[in-house]
């Protein structure tokens, strides 16, 4: 039987910076692989691996980098 590459549903990971929420896939190597993952809304650093399991993040809900302002209302008019 043939070993193929299995991939597992993980769980989601928050970043602890911003807020933003990843669904976490972790992909098994023939081979190891080291990489890193940095948020891609406020560049933490959120994982380190050297290891033959890979997890892939994708990014479920856009949280807040600190510092930004928050989301305003399109409409929003100075007042007098
Ligand atoms: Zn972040």
């Amino acid at each position: 039987m043939v070993r193929t590459w299995s991939t597992e549903q993980g769980r989601d990971e928050t970043c602890e910076k911003c807020g933003s929420v990843y669904e976490v896939h972790i992909t098994r190597f023939p081979g190891r692989d080291a990489d890193k993952f940095n948020c891609d809304v406020c560049g933490h650093l959120m994982r380190e691996w050297n290891d033959t399991e890979s997890p892939s993040f994708r990014l479920k809900t856009r949280g807040t980098p600190p510092g930004a302002s928050p989301p305003k209302a399109r409409s929003a008019r100075p007042r007098p």
